[in-house]
């Protein structure tokens, strides 16, 4: 059997670092603060909202809510962005996406100044993401697996990885973290062609399809490491993930469960951003 890679097992570890992380800020007077805009009511902007708002809590961290309507016009919006842009008592920003489809999402994402991108959705973090520089901030769950490698004290140096998915979101930057920890990277998408082939042969496998069970036992072979990063609710109203983990988990040497394991490192890993953007913006 695998061994489970679990989140609250990283979030231990992190929790504690950003706590104390937090209580020297406020220490010197700043109070880390995140602002989390959301347009329309959807329920799984809610529930990410309810999750990072409780974390935020439990970490002593502020956390704002700004809630507009579905038919916000995109100039209100915007002028909500500017007004969070210019607050100093502001360190992130969280904006729900996607956005309704009358809105330009391309114009009001890059309206977020990329110090407060604690998500990682700026042009500007992403540019930073590739160059390994620090211009912004990485999308919080393609480093909620960087956080879980490091955790279970897993050198990526000269190993093989795999990423099957290259959203902006989530594949592309894993693929680039991985590479920046000194991986030989592949990115396997909807057109690659024999990708069992091509998974079979890595050593790290990271998995955001977005397809429930689109990967299963034949893809896998022993020794490998797997980090499902797939969120789906299953016919009979489980959640699962990308990877068939009841056929997987006894090929592999190490798994992470969903729920328990990406998912639940992501909220803490955007705490983590707010509370270095508060030291990043009280240093200049
Ligand atoms: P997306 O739909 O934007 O991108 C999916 C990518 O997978 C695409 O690049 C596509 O080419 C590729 N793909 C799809 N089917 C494939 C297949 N059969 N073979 C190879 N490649 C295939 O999704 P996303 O936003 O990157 O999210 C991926 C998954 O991660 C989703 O299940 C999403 O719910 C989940 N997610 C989880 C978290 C978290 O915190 N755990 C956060 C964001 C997204």
């Amino acid at each position: 059997m695998a061994r489970q890679l679990l989140g609250k097992e990283v979030n231990a570890s992190l929790n504690e670092k950003i706590k104390q992380e937090v209580t020297a800020l406020q220490e010197k007077g700043i109070f880390p603060k995140l602002a989390i805009v959301r347009v329309g009511e959807k329920e799984s902007d809610i529930s990410y909202e309810k999750g990072a708002t409780k974390r935020c809590e439990t970490l002593g961290v502020v956390c704002e809510k700004y809630v507009l309507p579905e038919d916000v016009a995109e100039e209100e919006l915007l002028k909500v962005i500017d007004a969070l842009n210019e607050d100093v008592s502001v360190h992130g920003v969280l904006l729900f996406r996607p956005l309704p489809k009358h809105l330009n999402e391309d114009r009001i994402i890059n309206a977020l100044d990329p110090q407060k991108d604690v998500d990682g959705i700026t042009d500007g973090s992403l540019a930073g993401v590739f160059a390994g520089k620090e211009l912004g901030f990485a999308p919080c769950t393609a480093q909620a697996c960087m956080e879980i490698l490091d955790h279970y004290g897993m050198d990526c140096t000269g190993k093989k990885a795999v990423v099957i998915g290259r959203s902006l979101v989530v594949g592309r930057p894993a693929a680039m973290m991985l590479m920046h920890k000194n991986a030989t990277v592949t990115i396997c998408h909807t057109r690659t062609t024999d990708m069992e082939k091509i998974v079979r042969e890595a050593d790290i496998v990271v998995v955001a399809a977005g397809k429930p069970g689109v990967v299963g036992a034949t893809y896998f072979t022993s020794g490998q490491t797997v980090l499902d990063v797939g969120i789906h609710v299953n016919a009979e109203g489980k959640l699962c993930g990308d990877v068939n983990y009841d056929e997987t988990e006894g090929v592999v040497e190490a798994i992470t469960p969903v729920p328990g394991g990406v998912g639940a490192v992501t909220t803490s890993v955007l705490v983590s951003h707010v509370v270095e953007a508060a030291k990043r913006q009280n240093k200049k």
